[in-house]
């Protein structure tokens, strides 16, 4: 497609990213057809050629508006478009330039501007995340269904997590909301990797990976969340100690690793940002490769029919496809047939929040494939996914690694 960006933006790094994905564009909307939200909507401007082609408006200086942010906002940045697309497009790119263009433009509502504010400060705060949530549901029984339904209900307990003993040793990101909403998936993790000779360390005030500021319109402090999580880090990696970073909840190991992208103009961080990106691994690579110690200490149990949702930072953003199931088929459980598995659930980091009916309905739609097969229940890759898809139905939703783990002898 050709391009004309306005002076204020041409010669900036950004720009020129931009200009180089805009290019790229040839306009055929094959992409369209895998868009969730056009699928709902129907509106060419909430199917991503649309939204391309706002971003490539806004980008050549022509005025920005309320009806511009509005059809990107409603974007849940599942990236089912990249991947559908035959030219290369890189969509999320663009969308993170074409994003905090439209939000330095534009004056949203004080209303908008104060629950996004909130939920910058909260999610990334592990105690206060923590906390709120504890008294949420102590208050859950009293509230109105509507309101209780969107609180989790206590999570399963954690359990032990084993002491370090082996030379093999790996480095896990404990987040932002999953240590309070799901503690037994690193510790699961943890566990399944003792018994393969690797031991899981978390680095001690480690925190939020950085993607929820970024993508909800705090760019700037989303890249000092990261910047703080590399510090962390970084001795560690720097003492050679772990061979890897692995990646609980798919949302955090698709931005990590894109760290080397994100912080590439910083010269103090860049070249940790690329180590570390090298480093990540998403859990089910990790399982996949270490299977073969994983094979002799499974236990014989019956079949389980069970549905997997890959999540879309799992199967768009980092482009693992059939990883997952794979190693859940060799683990002797059945997987239940999912229509539209490319999909969004809704989830969306904070899209569930502040977009609350398209990522409703998208629950309805995905829950009802899920449920197609009759599994006995449904397994996922992402905390964000698993709470969503919870609030939605009564069958039980997991992290994978927790079945994985009661199948070991
Ligand atoms: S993003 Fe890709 S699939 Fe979509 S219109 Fe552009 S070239 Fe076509
Ligand atoms: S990221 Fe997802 S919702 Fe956004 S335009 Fe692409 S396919 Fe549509």
């Amino acid at each position: 497609m050709q391009t004309a960006l306005a002076d204020f933006i041409r010669d900036t790094p950004e720009g020129r990213e931009a200009d180089a994905i805009l290019r790229k564009c040839v306009h055929c909307g094959f992409c369209t057809a895998t868009c969730p939200t056009y699928l709902l909507l129907g509106d060419e401007n909430d199917g991503p050629r649309g939204r391309i082609y706002l971003m490539k408006q806004a980008l050549e200086g022509q005025e920005i508006t309320d009806k511009t942010r509005l059809h990107l906002d409603r974007c849940l940045t599942c990236r089912a478009c990249e991947t559908t697309c035959p030219s290369g497009v890189q969509y999320g790119r663009l969308l993170d330039i074409g994003r905090k263009l439209v939000e330095e433009k534009t004056a949203r509502p004080a209303w908008e501007r104060l629950k996004r504010r909130v939920l910058a400060e909260v999610l990334p705060r592990r105690s206060l995340f923590a906390l709120l949530l504890a008294l949420g549901q102590l208050a859950r029984p009293f509230l109105p269904a509507r309101l209780a339904g969107g609180i989790p209900v206590s999570a399963t307990r954690a359990g032990a997590w084993p002491a370090p003993r082996h030379s093999r040793k790996m480095l896990a990101l404990a987040g932002c909301v999953q240590p309070a909403l799901a503690p037994v998936i690193n510790a699961a993790t943890a566990r399944v990797f003792d018994r393969i000779g690797i031991s899981l360390i978390e680095a001690k005030g480690a925190g939020c990976c950085g993607a929820l500021r970024f993508h909800i319109g705090y760019q700037e402090e989303g890249l000092a969340d990261m910047r703080a999580l590399i510090d962390r880090w970084w001795p560690m990696i720097e003492r050679g100690e772990v061979e890897a970073i692995v990646m609980t909840a798919s949302g955090c190991g698709v931005v990590v690793k894109e760290y080397a992208h994100l912080l590439r103009h910083d010269r103090a961080y860049a070249g940790k940002a690329e180590k570390i990106s090298a480093m990540t691994r998403d859990l089910s690579e990790v399982i996949d490769a270490e299977f073969g110690r994983i094979e002799s200490i499974l236990a014989k149990k019956e079949r389980v029919r069970l549905a997997f949702h890959p999540p879309c930072t799992l199967q768009h953003g980092q482009d693992i496809k059939g990883v997952t199931e794979r190693v859940l088929v060799r683990a002797g459980f059945e997987l239940t047939p999912v229509p539209d598995s490319h999909l969004c659930c809704g989830s969306a980091g904070t899209y569930s929040i502040l977009q609350p009916e398209l990522a409703g309905q998208l629950k309805r739609n995905k829950l009802s494939a899920l449920a197609s097969g009759a599994p006995e229940e449904i397994l996922t890759a992402n905390i964000g996914c698993l709470a969503h898809l919870q609030s939605g139905t009564e069958r039980p939703v997991r992290h994978w690694i927790a079945a994985l783990e009661e199948r070991l002898n």
